[in-house]
């Protein structure tokens, strides 16, 4: 899968990708990941990318000209891409569903705004889309792309070595992950699940499935409504829900 990212600060996405499994992924030819820096697109002696706003106001905004020179080339170099993604935090909220309808194309731009934003025009006539990660502003669109190509390259085969792990993810299949743990079996006084010592491996997946569902039900329960839960799961759903009252009258009395 190819990302191209758009940026006047290219060293702050090279070190990000230069890490771990999407480092790794990007060095084995996996991921074919590309820094654009928006100033090699601009025509004068100093290299400008903002300017003024019209109808004044501080700040400064991204010119539209550096931004559609950046996409023409990469056209050119790299075909034509399946989106042209504006990071903005008037955009799309990005999801884990989003993710996933982003890991099924071949090749996606982002480009990172800065300042006040862009041009309206690169919204209008360059970008295909615009997606926000989150109900904040802040100060570029560089932490959104990397959010983005993080999210997304996750889920592109081959990019994270166990598959198992992705499948079984928060909110992959709508709920929340099940705790983990890992050795010592007893830290400061606080033990692990001792079912989950007891190699049983049954009794551990029932004991994960509705550790997940619990938590999903006490933290996010709108999840559940939406969440697709086979009989097994449906019938652990009840069990909480009537555990809760019980212990909700118990508190009572
Ligand atoms: N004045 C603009 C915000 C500019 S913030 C407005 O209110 O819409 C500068 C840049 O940071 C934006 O152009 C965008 O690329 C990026 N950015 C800031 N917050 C973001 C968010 N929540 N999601 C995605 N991109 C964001």
């Amino acid at each position: 899968m190819k990302f191209d990212i758009v940026t006047i600060f290219p060293g702050m996405l090279d070190a990000a990708l230069r890490e771990g499994v999407i480092g790794r992924a990007i060095e084995r030819g996996v991921l074919d990941v590309r820094v654009y820096s928006l100033r090699d697109f601009t025509d004068d002696r100093h290299r400008t990318v903002d300017d003024v706003p019209y109808g004044g106001g501080p700040g400064m905004v991204l010119k539209p000209a550096p931004l559609f020179r950046a996409v023409e080339t990469i056209v050119r170099e790299r075909g034509a891409p399946s989106v042209v993604v504006l990071t903005s935090p008037q955009g799309e909220r990005f999801s884990q569903a989003e993710a996933v309808r982003l890991s099924r194309l071949e090749h996606v731009v982002l480009l990172c705004g800065r300042y006040e934003g862009v041009d309206e025009r690169v919204r209008e006539c360059l970008a295909t889309e615009e997606l926000s990660i989150g109900d904040y502003v802040l100060t570029g669109g560089e932490l959104p792309a990397l959010v983005v190509v993080d999210a997304v390259a996750r889920l592109v085969p081959g990019v994270v070595g166990d598959g198992e792990s992705v499948r079984a993810d928060s909110f992959t299949r709508g709920l929340l992950d099940f705790p983990q743990y890992t050795r010592p079996a007893e830290f400061r006084d606080q033990k692990v699940p001792a079912v989950l010592l007891s190699g049983h491996h049954g009794e551990i997946r029932r004991w994960r499935r509705r550790e997940a569902l619990r938590r999903t039900l006490e933290r996010r329960p709108e999840l559940l409504e939406a969440a697709e839960l086979d009989a097994e799961e449906r019938d652990i759903v009840r069990e909480l829900v009537e555990e809760r009252k019980k212990g909700a009258e118990d508190g009572r009395d």
